[in-house]
């Protein structure tokens, strides 16, 4: 997509730049802008409509310049440069693996590995050993780990392929409905598919269209000359295909966003079921079937004749309880709706507080006011500042001194702002097990204390899983935060035993939290039902750095919900009264109150 790709191409610009000396200036350049178009899908749009630089907060001239040469050419003539050496996902590569440029690049230059696919060859065709022995390097700099983590980003980035995450494309998928709606031809337009169930990561998007002219019988001829004209919308930039079904016609577009969309033409009687059909997933649908097949109920396909005005009248017509998109995975949704045991998912108006907020005293961008603003919109009772400490050198994270300035500061700042808790809380990396970054009567003083791990990653599962489960022990530990360290199509997850860190969760009646930064999202929706499932309880927090980060909570929530979790799994549903007693409880009952 085109946000994510631009915001690589600068990012990759900036690595290469990073050992050229008088580079600095445009390396900070280069990443706040890459941040901005990562965070800021407006701004990206903004700059397609043909906004100037100077208004655009977060991108300067060079990096405009850059942008709109990509936008006019569809390429930049600098990186073509600079990247001459190095295929553009092999830069990338060295991000996700989170191992020094110097090796990897001593790595790529021995075995003269240009792209990514010659490095997977060297990798598949090799032994540690011979790597290691071929390479020259010396023993300390390429150890055994240090190659299992370049095979293990190897899968991960493979992985990968084809997927997005959600958010900045939903961004762009409202745009197009809200611009088809705008058709006189067409009377409403629907997004559906992944973006609707609210999958993390999705690879295209799907836009169910009710025209005004199928009313009774399906009219193929105008329903396959409105995809025509779709065509020809600012936002295509080409028609892919044309599919014509027996019940429908549909058409994949390529986009200006570099996302393909799907365009599925609907009838006016049929509306209902297109929308349940195309929403999927395929196999919830499948089991579906299974099920009416084996309870002998008609399946409600698009030519049954009961009035099915909408998706309860169709899970109606099977004898089951409505299914929320989020839940329509093919796992035990079916049996658990026809037991009426469907979990009560959690809300966003559930949602009491966000207990992971970076502000300025570490590397938080965001004016306090513009905190409190949000807070309130969300209709928060507290939040907690909680930013980074020392080990987190670019992160500025705060020593002990700092912190304890930092919490003086906190009480000036309560009195400015009524009506809404300000908690004191931490970021606290975990250096080794056992060993934090403050002592534990300086953790005991925080209103909410996160242990965290940053940049472990030539660790082993061992070391790392060790480091998490000591704080978990930890009575002045609350919660964990993004346990696996995945940061999506740039950071590959650490090596961690999640099993072993939900069983210490449980144990210690701690929180494993849900990161809903949307590049992020961690623990995701499998880990996070394995946690509940346990016996732990879970935190849903932004991790906000930037202004715009704290509406991401909805994105916690969605994938909450796909995993099941009702309210009362999650500590942030919680009043500010109930959190205290259940710091305060937690160790002799292991879970909440
Ligand atoms: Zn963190
Ligand atoms: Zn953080």
């Amino acid at each position: 997509m085109i946000s994510l790709k631009l915001a690589n191409i600068l990012t990759n610009i900036a690595e290469v730049k990073k050992s050229d000396p008088g580079g600095k200036e445009d390396v900070l350049s280069l990443m706040n802008a890459a941040r901005t178009l990562r965070d800021d899908p407006v701004i990206m749009d903004r700059i397609i409509k043909g906004e100037e630089h100077g208004k655009l907060n977060g991108i300067d001239r060079y990096c405009y310049g850059l942008i709109k040469e990509y936008l006019e050419k569809g390429r930049i003539e600098e990186y073509d440069r600079l990247a001459l050496s190095y295929s553009d996902d092999l830069i990338k590569f060295i991000r996700i693996t989170g191992l020094g440029r110097k090796r990897i690049f001593s790595i790529y230059d021995y075995f003269r590995i240009k792209d990514i696919n010659s490095l997977k060859c060297v990798f598949k065709g090799n032994s540690d050993k011979d790597i290691i022995k071929s390479a020259g390097l010396r023993k300390d700099l390429l150890t055994p780990l240090f190659l299992e983590r370049i095979r293990w980003s190897l899968k991960y980035y493979e992985g990968l392929a084809g997927k997005t995450p959600r958010w900045p494309a939903e961004f762009f998928a409202n745009k197009m409905a809200a611009s088809l709606e705008k058709l006189k031809e067409v009377k409403k337009a629907q997004i559906t598919g992944s973006i609707r169930r609210k999958e993390s990561l999705i690879e295209d998007i799907d836009i169910l269209v009710l025209p005004k002219f199928n009313n009774g019988i399906y009219g193929f001829e105008k329903s396959a000359c409105l995809l025509k004209n779709i065509g020809k919308l600012p936002f295509i930039k080409k028609l892919i295909s044309i599919k014509k079904e027996k019940n429908d016609i549909s058409a994949i577009y390529g986009t200006i966003y570099e996302i393909n969309a799907e365009i599925i033409i609907a009838g006016d009687g049929t509306w209902s079921r297109q929308l349940f059909k195309t929403t999927g997933s395929r196999k919830h649908l499948f089991k579906l079937k299974e099920y009416a097949k084996a309870n002998s109920i008609p399946y409600p396909d698009r030519t049954a004749s009961a009035d099915l005005n909408s998706e309860e009248d169709i899970y109606r017509s099977l004898g089951l309880d409505h299914i929320a998109v989020e839940l329509r995975q093919g796992r035990d949704e079916i049996e658990l709706s026809s037991k009426n045991r469907l979990p009560d998912l959690v809300k966003m108006e559930d949602i009491r507080g966000d207990l992971h907020i970076h502000s300025k005293w570490s590397d938080g961008l965001i004016e306090y006011s513009g905190i409190i603003d949000s807070a309130k919109k969300q209709n928060y009772e507290y939040i907690a500042l909680s930013d980074h400490s020392v080990s987190n050198y670019y992160g500025n994270g705060l020593d002990a001194e700092r912190l304890l300035a930092k919490m003086s500061f906190m009480k000036e700042l309560r009195k400015e702002y009524d009506g809404i808790d300000i908690l004191m809380g931490g970021e606290i990396d975990i250096r080794k097990p056992g060993v934090f970054d403050y002592p534990p009567e300086i953790i005991r003083k925080l209103d909410i204390a996160i242990a965290s791990l940053h940049s472990s990653f030539t660790n082993s599962a061992r070391q790392n899983t060790d480091r998490a489960v000591s704080a978990l022990e930890e009575d002045y530990f609350d919660l964990l935060a993004h346990p696996t360290g995945n940061v999506f199509g740039n950071r590959a997850p650490l090596f961690i035993d999640i099993d072993r860190i939900i069983e210490a969760s449980a144990k210690y009646g701690k929180a494993l939290e849900i990161n809903s930064y949307y590049m992020r999202m961690d623990l995701d929706e499998d880990n996070a039902r394995k946690a509940k499932e346990a016996g732990s309880m879970l935190a849903v927090n932004t991790d906000t750095h930037r202004p715009g980060n704290m509406e991401m909570m909805q994105l916690g929530v969605d994938l909450a919900r796909r995993a099941g979790l009702e309210a009362k799994d999650i500590i942030n549903t919680m009043t500010a009264e109930e959190l205290k007693i259940w710091r305060k409880n937690r160790k002799k009952t292991g879970r909440f109150l």
